[in-house]
């Protein structure tokens, strides 16, 4: 078996902005899920990338002074930097670049392919084009073919005038494999989630599917992959940037175009922005090269910040920087990887402001999982536990001990208590890594758990037992419940808080090891607010 999960590869044209952190994460997330679910680490991926080709690019390069090669180096450093400061695990991660030569030789394959099998054909073409998008606009067409002189319509996304581009390209067939898109996304053999975004994508397709342009004039786009079928053309970047889960998934890859060894994806996380290029044209491709479908594509919602759309001209853009700065602490980028993937429910939009950020941080970090593995570990400590031998106390030896109260001969009273703290299926908390619609749930779900833990301890009180005035009975029983807390606070940090923050449950767990209670989260100082 083996587990593979795809965040899309970003354009190396700027810095990693909150969106594509977010996307990057979740899919670390899942990656680490599946871990903890059986999969060897050997036999999980984690794809993402920077996308480094196209006329944007070329643009952009230029614009630095720099040649495109070495402005895309540069950018995709950083991008990788700034995605692994956030705690992505390196043994799984695959990084890559749409520069790589095993890229090009592929996607040059996949050419040859789709024009043996009869679906690539040349035509002459004129239709709005936007450069920030990097793509012809259908929408547009209708006018653009008919009249030269219209005035030229705004890309919606970009908000300036399209322009008129006129170039004999070459076509892959797209239109050929509308019934059979209807087909695998209404049997859900290709699961689109979330249902919005599923219907979103059959109510497009049941509207007559066009033919897509794929390659671009040399003239017009030199930074490009060689179109394989005429040296006057380069390899369209979205046809290049999609083919990217094909290369980078295969550790296989040799010049017999062996099968890519971990696709297809589990689970394919993308914005919602880029929702059509997935869940339309990548799966024709599939289905034309006869390879599988991923089983999920997931499409999450869009970042405002305090109810509004991020722009540069408003000066509210928030960068995975400016989290990290709102937050104290050694702990402070895995308090980031928690607090933005529950910042909404998968799939949804969020807004957010960093109030909010650090609101939650302070009620769910400091004073929720950081007290209450403080406040154990200390009553422990005056409980007088022994580092080897605490554990016995609770009738609970191996982590997979879940049933406490068996073959204990302890009072009616304790009993109850023992109970209470193994009256919740271990199981049902581990995160899903096939299911990433459920993560914030599964995640409000572990956090009741803390409370719950917090909330017992409250009711049963076991400080009362400690003093020197209490009778062994009741001091029994006290370090009962304690050392009972204690398993199942470490359980819950092993079987599902180490995929959300792994530093901080490794720091957790080493705590209760050696029963050293130290303040995981420092309270915001009023001056950092
Ligand atoms: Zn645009």
């Amino acid at each position: 078996m083996s587990y593979l999960v795809t965040a899309p590869i970003y354009y190396a044209n700027a810095k990693p902005h909150i969106g594509s952190l977010y996307t990057t994460i979740l899919a670390d997330i899942l990656a680490r899920a599946a871990i903890l679910a059986g999969e060897s680490p050997s036999s999980t991926r984690l794809l993402t990338g920077t996308d480094e080709h196209g006329l944007k690019i070329e643009q952009a390069a230029k614009k630095a002074g720099q040649a495109p090669a070495e402005f895309v180096a540069s950018v995709s450093k950083s991008f990788e930097q700034s995605f692994l400061q956030f705690g992505l695990d390196r043994e799984t991660l695959v990084f890559a670049h749409t520069t790589d030569p095993r890229h090009r030789q592929l996607v040059q394959t996949v050419v040859k392919s789709l024009d043996q099998a009869g679906l690539i054909y040349k035509k002459e073409y004129r239709g709005w084009y936007c450069v920030g998008c990097e793509e012809y606009k259908e929408e547009y067409q209708e006018s653009a073919a008919a009249e030269l002189n219209v005035e030229a319509p705004s890309c919606p996304l970009h908000q300036h005038p399209l322009s008129l581009v006129t170039e004999p390209i070459y076509f892959f067939r797209l239109s050929q494999f509308q019934d059979d898109l209807i087909r695998v996304i209404e049997s859900q053999r290709f699961r689109i989630e979330p249902a919005t975004r599923r219907h979103e994508v059959l109510s497009f397709l049941a509207q007559p599917l066009r033919d897509i342009p794929i390659s671009r004039q040399r003239s017009k786009v030199a930074w490009g992959i060689d179109f394989p079928l005429d040296c006057d053309h380069t390899v369209y970047v979205w046809l290049d940037a999609l083919l990217y889960y094909l290369t980078f998934s295969d550790e296989t890859l040799d010049s017999t175009g062996a099968k890519p060894s971990f696709w297809p994806a589990n689970v394919q996380l993308i914005g919602k922005d880029i929702l059509r290029f997935h869940a339309i044209i990548l799966p024709a491709v599939l289905l034309a090269l006869d390879l599988p479908l991923p089983n999920c594509l997931l499409a999450h919602g869009f970042f405002t910040v305090e109810g509004q759309k991020m722009s540069k001209s408003l000066g509210n853009v928030l960068t995975p920087d400016s989290l990290l700065e709102a937050l104290p602490g050694p702990l402070a980028t895995e308090a980031v990887r928690y607090l933005l993937v529950t910042m909404t429910q998968v799939g949804e939009d969020a807004d957010i402001t960093l109030t909010r950020f650090q609101d939650r941080y302070q009620a769910e970090l400091v004073n929720g999982l950081g007290n209450l593995t403080q406040r154990l570990i200390t009553l422990a400590v005056k409980a007088q536990f022994e580092v080897e031998n605490w554990q016995a106390l609770s009738g609970s030896t191996t982590d997979e001990a879940s049933d406490h109260t068996s073959d204990q001969t302890i009072d009616q009273t304790s009993d109850q208590t023992s109970r209470v703290a193994a009256n919740f299926d271990l199981d049902q908390l581990k995160l899903d890594p096939n299911q990433p619609l459920t993560l914030t749930h599964q995640l409000e779900a572990l956090w009741q758990q803390f409370e719950a833990i917090n909330q017992r301890l409250s009711q049963s009180a076991p400080w009362l037992g400690l003093n020197p005035e209490a009778t062994p009975a009741a001091r029994h029983q006290a370090e009962q419940v304690i050392a009972e807390e204690l398993n199942t606070l470490r359980r819950l940090v092993q079987v599902s808080l180490s995929a959300v923050m792994p530093v901080t449950a490794q720091t957790i767990e080493t705590q209760i090891a050696t029963l050293t209670p130290v303040a995981l989260f420092p309270r915001l100082s009023t001056l950092k607010r």
